[in-house]
């Protein structure tokens, strides 16, 4: 019997990851359906400028080196379509891809989902996200001209948004836990030059308080004294890391303990037949040239797969 809307792969997110694996999937002149929720070019959508992808010296716009790659996709016959996967049913060969609005097969499977930021957890946080609680400088820091704002967390999301939130903000407090930032040399040492940042190390924010009009202050406890202040802000940005996008995939593709996909190095899962890439991968870089690097590699493989086992 023909399973209905069988494709030799289908890829599940629209980042730089499941982007390059369209292309080579594509390409190679796989079957190809990729799937995304919402627009192509995944957590590129989220930051202003990248000034690490290779071939661009003078760095390039994240929104625009997105689009280049989902036209480099596009070009080489990759399908798309907007759809929310809500499960997987893998039996025999075939993959059902469970949607909200229907199912597609696959012969492989790439589960390139990517990563969500993570929360705080604190009070005052879910109430006034949208009201000055964010987790996207690109798409907030133009209300807070000349406006005075706080940034969450160390590594290299915090600073470099921090760095970016100064075109806007008349200050930005970098309030991180540690002593010491984990974000790259370079990028601390842009961050330790711009007099518009200033550093709350030891500190973690405890609550955000305000009302209908927003957020007015955070409530920081020093972790070596255990102390308590207040720091005024018209707006936080919390980057404490991110979570894998993996509600949707079944538990018997395995999991580090952070609940990332554990890969072999040509991207298989557990599963066979299913391969994941980008930052829903357990791995030790997640930067968009190691995710297009995953991409391909998925891709790659599951051509193989395909030649190998199924024809
Ligand atoms: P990250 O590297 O995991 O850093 C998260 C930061 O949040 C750390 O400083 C951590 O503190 C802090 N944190 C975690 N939980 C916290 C909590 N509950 N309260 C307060 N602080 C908390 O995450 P990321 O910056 O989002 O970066 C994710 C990945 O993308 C990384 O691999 C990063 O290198 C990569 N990235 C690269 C670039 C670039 O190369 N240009 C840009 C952006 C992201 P501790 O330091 O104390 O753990």
């Amino acid at each position: 019997m023909q399973t209905p809307d069988l494709y030799d792969t289908v890829i599940i997110g629209g980042g730089p990851a499941g982007l390059t694996a369209g292309l080579y999937a594509a390409r190679a002149r796989l079957g190809t359906l990729l799937l995304e929720r919402m627009g192509f070019g995944g957590q590129l959508l989220t930051y202003e400028r990248v000034d690490n992808y290779p071939g661009f010296p003078e760095g390039i716009g994240a929104y625009g080196l997105g689009e280049l790659i989902s036209a480099h996709a596009l070009k080489f016959g990759l399908q798309t379509r907007n759809a929310e996967v809500v499960g997987i049913d893998s039996e025999g060969d075939v993959h059902a891809i469970q949607l909200a609005d229907g199912v597609v097969h696959g012969r492989t499977l790439i589960i390139a989902s990517g990563a969500s930021p993570n929360k705080l957890g604190v009070k005052g946080e879910t109430e006034l996200t949208g009201r000055g609680v964010s987790y996207c400088a690109v798409c907030d820091a133009p209300f807070y001209r000349n406006q005075e704002v706080a940034v969450v967390g160390g590594g290299d999301t915090a600073i470099e948004e921090a760095i970016y939130l100064t075109k806007f903000a008349g200050r930005v407090h970098v309030i991180h836990r540690r002593d010491r930032l984990r974000a790259a040399q370079l990028i601390q040492e842009k961050a330790f030059e711009n007099g518009k940042i200033s550093f709350l190390f030891n500190s973690i924010v405890t609550e955000i308080k305000g009302d209908s009009q927003g957020v007015e202050r955070l409530v920081l406890k020093d972790t070596r004294t255990g102390g308590s202040s207040e720091l005024p802000v018209n707006g936080v940005f919390v980057f404490v890391g991110i979570q894998p996008n993996t509600g949707y995939v079944p538990s018997e593709v395995h999991r580090d303990s952070q609940g990332f996909l554990h890969t072999d190095q040509e991207m298989a899962t557990s599963v066979s037949g299913i391969f994941a890439a980008g930052d829903v991968r357990s791995k030790q870089l997640r930067q968009i040239v190691t995710a297009v690097g995953d991409g391909a590699t998925a891709a790659f493989n599951a051509g193989r797969y395909i030649e190998e086992r199924l024809l």
